[in-house]
Parts: structure tokens; C-alpha cells; sequence
């Protein structure tokens, strides 16, 4: 068998024609153009394991050299050798580019105009969906398809009508959108004359394009047509979806109009459903809150509090927690003013502040009285729902109760405010879960650096273990140039995390809220060795997820900030209950 190799060898390259071996140069050539220039390129842009995918590529070519090498003879007389041979190799090397496009398209680091397009892919999205990638109206062109909910199309008007420069305005938002990474914008007046967008970037606001206010109502009333909204009611609240289409790439958008003092103001969220979907362990719970949680969803009785200030995945935790319940053993029911995404074998229950009927404290009474097993109210608007919550069965019935406040023992003074009753909240609360959303550092462009003993000491670090932290960038070298960071955009930062503090309220914590001795209450839930809000926060700094300047912005002293009733957005206390602030995600 020792000499079958050079024999092998001989036949299976074929060497009778001069030409064979040359044409192996074309796909090894093509090769070696896409690896260096397009795929190690687009890594070390975006940050992706350069390092790991060269070794991958040049394992591929080393298994197509090996697979020619050793490849048997094909065919009666081994003349199929070299073009099984050919075949074999272009197609190893062409996985291994593939694969890394594949991978790196998926990657969140790379943002929707960074992905690997080659003209095969281009082609095979092409085939695979029939829209080209310019969309030919009536006389005008445009890049995006907005599709209603019932698939048609929204028609392009003709290029020469004054609604086609209304149609390019909006697609413009939603490419700024896609662009910054945006999960939401606003359009609504500014002033008198102007109405403005307002883009949320990992929650935080950027201002974006103005508008003479005659063209803003005109782009409100485009979004509105476009939902198949009642686009002359500029009072009511409206909402409605579309699904926009740029390429082969798909966003859902769930869009929100209501008149007010100074104009219309319209809201559009991308992909609802995708901010609020998250298991249990991608939420970011540590291991001891998760457990403490677990445990919730194994015990009956009590009303469980889950606090977060406004747009900070109040809606996201609750759908988390209600997921844990067993929906096919239990009764698990929500009610909910927004549905923000299907909940399986939960039957959620949606009360709509427009129609006639009950009102919602109403709406939850009659849900109650039904035996549930676990019920998740989206928002307490009112006393009357407080009140309503604490009639539900003691020993059977669990309600979780999503409420506005930045902290476990704010959550638990709003609960005895909205009840007015210290000892009825004491006796009614089974556990508290406050959370906040935090920035995590861009890894593209995030700068360690060595914190002054007197930084350590303000945030109360230890100064001996903490040697290096971090802080935003937003710029590259790129050629040893400074460009902005194409992964965040120049933020420096990259999506959002959750912070939380989780807590079960023992005999103890109840003296305290029947007191209302609330520095009392925060001693006793430190007894549980579990970490605050802002300890969290800390731990993400050490780690290196995220800036101490992050971890100051996201827990300042509520003292400094507006208490969560006087945000605009939240839930007012005890005000009108027919309009009651919207719970986000
Ligand atoms: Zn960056």
C-alpha cells in the first residue's frame, strides 16, 4: 500500500494536459481574493474572531489539497478523476467563505449595511423573494416595501406627485433608523413651526430631522394611510402594524398616533414582539435571583410587585415571569393594554381605553372572580385595580403587579399609596422585583483603562481587586486613522441589559411596610445577601460590560430625578382611569 500514493497522485491530477493543474488556480485564486479582502476585512471591522476564521479558512484549504491528493481514481479508467477532483476542491474552499458569511450576517455586532453581500447571495435573495430591490410605483421608485397587515402592498406614488417626496421622507426614517440601530421613533411637534424625529438608541434619545409642521403632518398622515388608520381623526388614539421590507431584510412596525395640545405625535416601534422576548436566562437574573424567582413560579398566594421606570422592560419581565407558570396545568391569564407579543397557552386579556365597557379596574375584578390560578396586570392605573388585586385569593390566586418605580422599596410605597391601606399591602405582598435597563460597552471600541483610588472609593470599590475598567470609545483606528466605530455608530455603546433587584417580603420586611418605615424595609431586604439595583450595576463596570459613567446615569439618586408618578409616560396614580399611560417594554 506505501507506494499507492505517488500512483494515485499521478492519476488523479492526470497530468497528460499542461492545462488541468492551471485551472485549480481559479477557484484557489477566487479563494484567496475573498478570504483576504472581503472576509478578514469585514472581521476585523466588525470585530468578529479574525483570528479563529483565518485558521478556519486555511483548515478548509488545507482538507481541498488533501481531498485532491488522496482522491481515488473515478470512472473505468480514472478519467473522471480530475473534475470530481476540481469539484471537490472549489466546493471546500467555497464553504469555508460561506460559512463565514453566514455567521457574520447573523452576528449583532454587524449592523444591517455592514453585511457580506456577494453576488451569489444577492442572487439567490433575489430568487428567493420576487421584490427587486428598487420597487417601481405609478412613476416613482423606491427602495422599501411597507406592507399592511393583510400583505398588500402600500402603493409608490408617481415620482412627480407631491406624495412621492412624503413617501422618500418616510422611507428616509426607517433607513436613519435601521442605519443608528433605533428600535423606536417619534414624530411630534417641536415648536409651532417645526415637528421633529426623535430616534431611541438603546433607549437614550437622538434628535433627527426637522420638518416644516405642515410636511410633519403630512409624513403622520402618510404612517396612518399606510396602517390603514382613520387618518382624519387626529385626536384619538390610534395604533396599527405594518411590516417594512428593505431587500431581504424584514422589520414588523407597530405604530401609535394621538392628537394633543400642539399637534399629532406618532410613534413607531420596530420588531414589538422581538424587545419583549425573552427566557429566563437571557434576561439577565443572576443565578440567586433566578432560583428566588423559580421559586415564585412553583408557590401560589400573594401579589408579587414588578417595578421598572417607564420604557425600561417592565412589559418584557412580566411575560418572562408569566412564561415560568406551567399556562397548561394553570389558569394563567394577563390583562394587558398592549398586547406586545402572543403568549402561548396564556390567555391575555386586552382592555381597550377607547371602547365603551368596563373600566379596568372592572375589566380585572371579573377576571379575578374566574378562580385563576396566576394573573399578569400590564399596569395598576388606578386604586381601584389595587384594591380589586388584593380581593383575589390569598392562598390560590398569584397576581404579579407591574408598576412604575425605580426601586424594590419604591415599588412597595407606590403599592401602599395606591392602596391607602399600609397594613392591606403589607399583608398582600409575596415578593418585589425592581429593574432597570443598562448600556453594555461597544466590544469594538471600548477603552480600559486604570481607575484613580479616589474613583474606587466613590463608587465604594475595593481598590486592591479592581484594576482596570472600562469606558465608551466610538472610534477605531482604522489605518491608523480614527473613524467612527462602525459596530455602535460612535455611541459606544451596544444594546441594553437588565439590572435587577429581586426580593421576598418575610415577616419582617411586612413590619416595616406597615410602618412605612422605608430605610427600615431596605435593611431587611439587604438581609437576604442578594444584590441592589446599583450593585448590579457595579458588577457590570468590574466586568467590564459597562462604564461606571453608565452605572452613574442609569441609578443617580431618585431624589434627583422626577418621582415615577410625575413622569410623563407612566402610570399617574390616581388619575383618570380611562387613559392610563401606556407599560412598555
Ligand atoms: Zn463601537
Amino acid at each position: 500500500m506505501g507506494f499507492d500514493l505517488p500512483l494515485s497522485l499521478a492519476e488523479s491530477l492526470n497530468l497528460v494536459s499542461w492545462w488541468k493543474p492551471v485551472l485549480f488556480l481559479f477557484p484557489l485564486l477566487a479563494w484567496a481574493w475573498a478570504v483576504s479582502t472581503v472576509c478578514d476585512k469585514h472581521a476585523a471591522k466588525y470585530y468578529l474572531e479574525r483570528e479563529r476564521w483565518n485558521y478556519i479558512h486555511c483548515i478548509a484549504a488545507f482538507i481541498a489539497l488533501l481531498a485532491v491528493l488522496f482522491m481515488p481514481p473515478i470512472g473505468s479508467g480514472g478519467e473522471f478523476t480530475w473534475i470530481v477532483s476540481f469539484l471537490v476542491f472549489s466546493g471546500l474552499l467555497a464553504s469555508s467563505v460561506l460559512a463565514y458569511v453566514t455567521v457574520a450576517n447573523k452576528d449583532e455586532r454587524v449592523p444591517e449595511n455592514g453585511k457580506v453581500s456577494f453576488e451569489l447571495s444577492k442572487l439567490a435573495s433575489l430568487v428567493e423573494s420576487k421584490n427587486p430591490k428598487k420597487v417601481k410605483g405609478k412613476g416613482g421608485t423606491s427602495v422599501l416595501v411597507f406592507r399592511r397587515v393583510d400583505k398588500s402592498a402600500v402603493d409608490v406614488p408617481a415620482a412627480d406627485s407631491p406624495d412621492f417626496e412624503v413617501r422618500l421622507a418616510a422611507e428616509g426614517m426607517i433607513t436613519r433608523a435601521v442605519d443608528i440601530r433605533a428600535t423606536k421613533f417619534d414624530l411630534a411637534p417641536s415648536n409651532k413651526e417645526n415637528y421633529q424625529v426623535v430616534y431611541y438608541v438603546d433607549g437614550v434619545k437622538t434628535a433627527g430631522e426637522t420638518f416644516p409642521a405642515a410636511s410633519g403632518v403630512k409624513l403622520i398622515d402618510f404612517w396612518k394611510a399606510a396602517a390603514k388608520l382613520d387618518v382624519a381623526d387626529r385626536r384619538k388614539k390610534q395604533s396599527g402594524d405594518l411590516t417594512v421590507e428593505r431587500g431581504s431584510a424584514k422589520n414588523k412596525l407597530h405604530i401609535d398616533t394621538q392628537g394633543g395640545q400642539s399637534g399629532q405625535k406618532l410613534s413607531v416601534v420596530f420588531d414589538p414582539e422581538q424587545q419583549v422576548r425573552k427566557t429566563a436566562e437571557q434576561i439577565g437574573w443572576t443565578a440567586e435571583q433566578t432560583e428566588l424567582i423559580r421559586g415564585w413560579s412553583s408557590s401560589r398566594g400573594g401579589v408579587v410587585l414588578l417595578a421598572a421606570p417607564p420604557e425600561s422592560g417592565r412589559t418584557t419581565t412580566l411575560y418572562t415571569v408569566m412564561k415560568m407558570h406551567d399556562a397548561y396545568t394553570n389558569n394563567v391569564q394577563t390583562v394587558e393594554i398592549e398586547l406586545e407579543d402572543a403568549l402561548e397557552g396564556i390567555r391575555q386579556n386586552k382592555w381597550d381605553p377607547q371602547a365603551e365597557g368596563p373600566d379596568f379596574g372592572t375589566l380585572v375584578r371579573s377576571i379575578l372572580r374566574r378562580d385563576p390560578d396566576v394573573v399578569g396586570i400590564a399596569q395598576v392605573p388606578d386604586p381601584q385595580t389595587a384594591k380589586e388585586i388584593v380581593k383575589a385569593d390569598p392562598e390560590k390566586c398569584r397576581v404579579y403587579a407591574s408598576i412604575p418605580a425605580d426601586s424594590a422599596v419604591g415599588a412597595v410605597q407606590a403599592w401602599v399609596k395606591l392602596l391607602g391601606d399600609p397594613d392591606a399591602a403589607a399583608k398582600s405582598v409575596h415578593g418585589v422585583l425592581a429593574q432597570k435597563l443598562i448600556r453594555k460597552l461597544c466590544i469594538n471600541c471600548k477603552q480600559a483603562y486604570q481607575p484613580t483610588p479616589d474613583i474606587l472609593k466613590k463608587l465604594g470599590l475595593p481598590p486592591d481587586k479592581v484594576k482596570q475598567l472600562f469606558r465608551k470609545g466610538g472610534e477605531v483606528l482604522v489605518k491608523n486613522k480614527p473613524e467612527q466605530c462602525p459596530v455602535c455608530q460612535g455611541t459606544g455603546y451596544l444594546q441594553r441589559e437588565g439590572i435587577f433587584e429581586v426580593f421576598n417580603v418575610d415577616d419582617g420586611a411586612r413590619e416595616m411596610i406597615r410602618a412605612q418605615n422605608w430605610a427600615g424595609l431596605k435593611a431587611e431586604l439587604r438581609k437576604s445577601a442578594l444584590p441592589s439595583i446599583q450593585q448590579a450595576a457595579l458588577r457590570k463596570a468590574i466586568e467590564g460590560f459597562t462604564s461606571v459613567e453608565e452605572v452613574l446615569r442609569v441609578t443617580a439618586d431618585p431624589a434627583a430625578t422626577p418621582k415615577p408618578a410625575a413622569q410623563p409616560g407612566a402610570a399617574p396614580a390616581a388619575a383618570a382611569p380611562k387613559q392610563p399611560a401606556k407599560p412598555k417594554a
